[in-house]
């Protein structure tokens, strides 16, 4: 199968916001007015971001929620991806079932794939996404306020456990197992709670290197510290009652890849938060507030937390 043929095939779809999409040398797309670009990129590579042998189609899925999920935090709308991958050989069982998991997450949030690039290499997926958001509306980093509630959605911890498990550091049984697999493999961008929390939230961040690591971003843009409850994170049963456990504690806290999103809003938008949550059905918790001292200080029963391992760094 040449390159083309495998573009035409696998990678070429009906696009709803696009003026010129695959197959010339560049796309063409339209930002409506008063609506800035919201631009952003995730690699994943094979053996670091997933196992070789991780199916097909929930790299595909995984691939592109990741980036919405970045679209999600900016409180922007997804609209566009591009994708660039490198591929060790053609499998075409391995492209369809890629295909079938990227289309699936691309149709579940109204992204069209507008272009990428193909070439032959260890298999490394190279995504670029765009979103629109209304001028001066995005949530960023820097926004949070001394006082301010920190927030998070979902179940946190589940990615991590199911990867604990994969890596043979833990053995889980149903019904854990099959959620905590699921939480790793496909996960849910919070693309519409993201867009319900502009002019809510002050800042805003998704977890995908862990909770502490991200929350830290956003501290250290805003220049405040928190405090944060271990025990108003919200979590699956298993590791909500394992919560005195060591490493249970590091999962939640350090694990990532949860792409649930973590904010700041002033107290007074308290109401209107749990509103939504049931609007939404979508657990948000309170688990602490900002703080002028700069530390970030999670206890559990009381008791400070020691901390030894904020999240996932690629060099550190
Ligand atoms: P060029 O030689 O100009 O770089 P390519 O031959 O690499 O163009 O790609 C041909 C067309 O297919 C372009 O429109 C490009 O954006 C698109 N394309 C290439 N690879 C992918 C891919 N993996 N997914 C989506 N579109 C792709
Ligand atoms: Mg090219």
């Amino acid at each position: 199968m040449s390159e083309f043929n495998l573009i035409a095939k696998y990678f070429t779809r009906n696009t709803k916001h696009t003026d010129l999409s695959v197959g010339d040398d560049a796309a063409l797309i339209r930002v409506a007015q008063g609506r800035q670009l919201a631009i952003s990129a995730d690699m994943l590579v094979a053996g670091t971001h997933f196992f070789h042998d991780a199916p097909a189609y929930s790299i595909g899925w995984k691939s592109l929620a990741v980036n919405v999920s970045d679209m999600a935090a900016m409180g922007a709308l997804p609209k566009w991806a591009t994708l660039a991958i490198a591929l060790p050989e053609v499998n075409e069982t391995w492209l369809a079932e890629f295909s079938k998991g990227f289309f699936a997450c691309a149709q579940a949030f109204d992204i069209d794939l507008i272009g990428g690039d193909t070439t032959k290499g260890p298999l490394t997926l190279s995504i670029q996404i765009m979103g629109e958001v209304p001028t001066g509306k995005a949530i960023q980093r820097n926004g949070a306020q001394i006082g301010d509630d920190v927030w998070v959605s979902g179940l946190i911890g589940s990615a991590a456990l199911g990867l604990a498990h994969l890596q043979g550091k833990i053995a889980l049984t149903e019904p854990t197992l099959s959620y905590c697999i699921n939480a790793l493999n496909a996960p849910t961008p919070r693309v519409a709670l993201g867009l319900a929390l502009r002019g809510i939230a002050n800042s805003c961040i998704d977890i995908s290197d862990g909770l502490t690591a991200d929350l830290s971003h956003i501290l250290k843009a805003s220049n405040l510290g928190a405090k944060l409850s271990l025990e108003n994170i919200n979590c699956d049963d298993y590791l909500r009652t394992h919560l005195n456990d060591n490493n249970i504690q590091q999962c939640i806290l350090a694990g990532g890849d949860d792409y649930e999103l973590l904010f700041t809003a002033p107290k007074l938008q308290r109401d209107c938060i749990h509103q939504l949550s049931s609007q939404l059905q979508l657990p948000l918790s309170l688990i602490g507030e900002t703080t002028p001292q700069l530390d970030l200080i999670i206890t559990h029963c009381q008791k400070i937390l020691n901390i030894t391992k904020k999240g996932f760094d690629h060099f550190g």
